[in-house]
């Protein structure tokens, strides 16, 4: 098939290198990755995206898989490759009745959380509205609503996929139950979807982020009292924490009733204060529509970045003594987001994702503009990810960056990787979708 005949045969558009809109299309939200796809399939339904897959096949190219983009280390934009762009499919339908929401495969975060609030609904998304929804649930799916309703794999009623044989499955709990339980935490591996269904729940309506900061020197203490307050958070509750530069802010975000919420936020105030008065409080109410837009600048596109993550079971004070060492050149920004909830009430076998038991998400994150800082950074980065590392109890498969077989063993148990394993040699022996985290088939092991 050549490219006019790919083009006949498709009613999305194919884009070459020279194209006018190849540039823009192959721009991904790491200002790092600059590959070159040899073309570029905007797939408009299932049937092009089942076009594309046996044109890859047949021309023997490389498959990358893009939704939002936001995977960090760029594995949509196959160099050489064919690229696989979701993104005109990115139309969201609710069922205000049944309470569910099919959602196209290269819709973003945003267009899901404004569809569902239009019926007074919602489920479980990440923090950041131009993030892909195909990635993010594949991997699992963390987000405000996850500690009442689990994550967003949680959520997934059923999928529709694109096989690497060119074909179109519909997968839920009774049909292909095993790509079912993959498909929920084991990424892109097993094929292409084209549509997700999510259960929905009522909508939060107004939220509340609370904030408390302290200059890093002096928050060994009130840190020590935000930890020990989470083991009793509420579900409405997320523990978070950020280190920026030199200031540490401890708080949480309420999903619930406003009153519950501001008393929850008054005791951690109390204790906290008791620990140490903090130099600044930021205590917001907000919708929740206005909650999951409010890091959309600050984590804007056309930054160069790098992250590593990890899981912690328990946060010790030798931990937290870690986490305030902050004497390192370009020491990057830390985040912490609590897990637990009804992330943890499902059973650890039922999905791919694994690491249920997580009390709290570790994220180093550096974003700079000068390619000639890109060692710096991202060497500080690793060094402050590697101080953790004697704390971790694995890694979340949505933020493993150039890690390989070392990180899917982070993110997987090794009997988790052998159920995967069998999965993929059932959908996709020969290895087609292996630009993603890589679960390899048998044969390649
Ligand atoms: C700013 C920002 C905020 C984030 N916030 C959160 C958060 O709050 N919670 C959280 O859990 N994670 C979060 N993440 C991590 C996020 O889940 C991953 O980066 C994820 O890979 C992004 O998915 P995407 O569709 O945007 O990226 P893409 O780069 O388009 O996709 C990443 C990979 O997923 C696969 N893929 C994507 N769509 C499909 C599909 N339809 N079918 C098959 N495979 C597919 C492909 O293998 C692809 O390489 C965030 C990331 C960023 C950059």
């Amino acid at each position: 098939m050549t490219r006019a005949e790919l083009q006949a045969a498709i009613t999305g558009r194919v884009l070459e290198p020279g194209d006018d809109a190849y540039d823009a299309a192959r721009a991904v939200w790491n200002a790092m990755i600059d590959r070159r796809p040899r073309v570029i399939v905007q797939c408009a339904d299932a049937a092009d995206v089942a076009t594309a897959v046996r044109f890859a096949g047949e021309h023997d190219l490389e498959v990358g898989v893009r939704c939002g983009g936001h995977g960090i280390v760029g594995h949509a934009v196959a160099d050489g490759g064919l690229m696989i762009d979701l993104r005109p499919m990115g139309a969201v339908a609710v069922d205000p009745v049944e309470r569910r929401a099919r959602v196209q495969g290269g819709a973003l975060l945003g267009a899901l959380d404004r569809a569902a609030q239009a019926h007074g609904l919602a489920t479980t998304a990440g923090n950041v509205s131009h993030t892909g929804v195909g990635g993010l649930t594949l991997g699992g799916g963390m987000g405000w609503l996850a500690r009442q309703h689990g994550l967003s794999c949680d959520n997934v009623i059923s999928f529709e996929v694109v096989t690497a044989e060119g074909e179109t499955l519909r997968v839920d709990a009774a049909s292909h139950p095993d790509l079912f339980w993959a498909l929920r935490g084991g990424g892109g591996n097993f094929g292409v979807v084209t549509e997700f269904e999510f259960a929905l729940h009522p909508e939060p309506g107004r939220v509340i982020s609370a904030e408390f900061r302290y200059p890093v020197a002096e928050a060994g203490a009130p840190m020590r009292r935000w930890r020990d307050a989470s083991d009793a958070a509420p579900r409405q509750a997320t523990w978070t924490a950020a280190i920026v530069e030199q200031v540490v802010s401890l708080g949480l975000v309420w999903v619930g009733d406003p009153d519950d919420g501001a008393d929850v936020i008054s005791r951690l105030a109390d204790e906290l204060g008791e620990a140490a008065e903090p130099d600044a409080r930021v205590v917001e109410p907000m919708s929740y529509l206005q909650l999951q837009t409010r890091e959309d600048d600050i984590e804007g596109h056309a930054w160069r970045r790098y992250w590593k993550g990890h899981y912690f079971s328990e946060l010790h004070d030798d931990v937290i003594d870690a986490l305030l060492a902050r004497d390192d050149a370009y020491v990057p920004n830390v985040s912490l987001q609590a897990y637990g909830g009804a992330i943890a009430d499902v059973l650890d076998g039922a999905t791919a994702f694994s690491r249920r038991d997580a009390a709290f998400e570790f994220v180093a994150a550096a974003r700079w503009q000068d390619p000639a800082e890109d060692q710096d950074r991202i060497a500080a980065a690793r060094r402050c990810a590697g101080t953790m590392d004697r704390f971790a109890n694995g890694a979340y498969v949505n933020v493993l960056g150039d890690d390989g077989d070392r990180g899917i063993r982070l993110a997987y148990s090794e009997e988790k990787l052998a159920r995967l394993t069998d999965v993929k040699d059932a959908y996709d022996p020969g290895n087609l979708f292996h630009l993603n985290q890589n679960i390899r088939p048998s044969t390649a092991r």
